[in-house]
């Protein structure tokens, strides 16, 4: 499994950074055009904010797929990889006027927009500009998803989204503003969603609200059910790519589209997680009184989400054949959680050698920090080195 790494190459590269498998990305983002291509009105669009690297952001467009943003920056980084506004849809609770402006600019897709001031702001900033903003409404479902407390957004009880029961009367006003045009529901319930029971739960629930609409005359020309497909972190090697094939198919089975509607995408994690490794050096190897630790170059500001979610990475020595030995992987911050993993089995590990931490694609290189005034991490692809 080694051999997936040009680790000759490596040695010449400051420690630590990121790698990116670029054939496993046009694989997986094949992966993903094989399935939606069998259905009209398909639509993916990728969720920037889980990588917006500007190499990965090209392979990405290449392959069709368009940009989910949630913030003005992601737009702009979108437009600099050449996406084309109309294939740009803007999310989030709290847009700012400059960010709105900018979609509007940009004759984005579609705004998706959380609450009534916010409906009221765009109506405002579009009339302004002379022009109509497409909008979706996200709906908070109250769907919960089987994974992490702090990445389900679905629930009553979460911030996003507004109530159902505020659906019907927030869309009646909506049609009373001049400059929007109400194009879509949109949905998300969670992140690392690995259970298709929560997505099948999440189309009962379209199913229910298409229903209640259709009584008050109301139809849309697209539902966007957000993202949340997880990856298999505990095994990079043998399931590089998600299911996408169950994924899919369970909104083909169990989401009744209205004749003419459309269907939309938007994943991040499932499309660059596992085409993605933080590699680092090992500094020292210390033996404490019960446990022995092997202190690396990479610490939190490169890849938190150890530290913020307690997120599992597979870690690999791929510079040792040495037999396997036993160890804590920490990081050098002045901070307990800086920990990658603890009490996991390595090849025998010493000073020098690299170690990969897995599936680092996601949430991992967009999300560093300067901590300690350390350096960000630059990220390499297999394309370049
Ligand atoms: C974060 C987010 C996504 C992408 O989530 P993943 O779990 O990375 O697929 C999609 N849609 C919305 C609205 C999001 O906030």
């Amino acid at each position: 499994m080694k051999g997936i790494f040009p680790v000759e190459r490596f040695q010449t590269i400051r420690t630590p950074f990121y790698y990116y498998d670029t054939e496993l990305l046009r694989q997986t983002l094949r992966a993903i055009t094989a399935e939606t291509s069998r259905h009209e009105g398909w639509h993916v669009h990728y969720a920037i904010k889980a990588n917006a690297n500007p190499k990965l952001l090209t392979i990405i467009r290449e392959a069709g797929l368009g940009a989910d943003c949630v913030s003005g920056g992601e737009i702009e980084a979108c437009i600099r990889a050449g996406f084309p506004g109309s294939k740009i849809v803007y999310a989030g609770v709290g847009k700012s006027d400059w960010e709105i402006n900018l979609g509007l600019d940009r004759d984005i897709f579609c705004f998706n927009v959380e609450s009534i001031p916010e409906l009221e702001v765009i109506n405002e900033l579009a009339a302004a500009k002379g022009k109509v903003a497409r909008v979706a409404f996200r709906l908070n479902p109250n769907v919960g998803a089987h994974t992490h407390a702090n990445i389900t957004t679905g629930l009553a009880e979460n911030k996003f989204g507004i109530a159902m029961r505020d659906m019907v009367p927030v869309i009646e006003h909506a049609s009373q503003l001049k400059n929007v045009q109400v194009v879509g529901l949109h949905f998300h319930i969670g992140s690392q969603i690995l259970d298709m029971g929560d997505f099948q739960a999440l189309c009962n629930r379209i199913n229910e609200l298409q229903d209640e609409l259709e009584r008050h005359r109301i139809r849309v020309e697209h539902i966007n059910v957000g993202g949340g497909l997880g990856i298999d972190y505990e095994h990079p090697n043998r399931v590089p790519l998600p299911d996408f094939k169950a994924y899919f198919d369970t909104y083909a089975k169990k989401l009744k589209l209205r004749s003419g509607q459309t269907l939309h995408f938007e994943l991040g994690r499932a499309v660059v997680a596992q085409c993605g490794s933080l590699i680092t050096r090992t500094l020292y190897i210390k033996k404490g009184a019960v446990k022995q630790f092997a202190i690396v170059d990479a610490g939190f500001p490169d890849l938190i989400r150890p530290a913020l979610y307690q997120a599992y990475h597979k870690i690999e020595n791929i510079t040792s054949e040495e037999p396997m030995d036993t160890y804590d992987v920490v990081g050098p911050i002045c901070e307990s959680t800086d920990v990658f993993a603890k009490q996991i089995d390595l090849n025998g590990t010493k000073r020098g050698d690299l170690l990969a931490i897995r599936s680092a694609g996601a949430y991992g290189e967009i999300m560093a920090s300067q901590y300690n005034c350390r350096q960000l991490p630059v990220g390499y692809t297999s394309d370049e080195l």
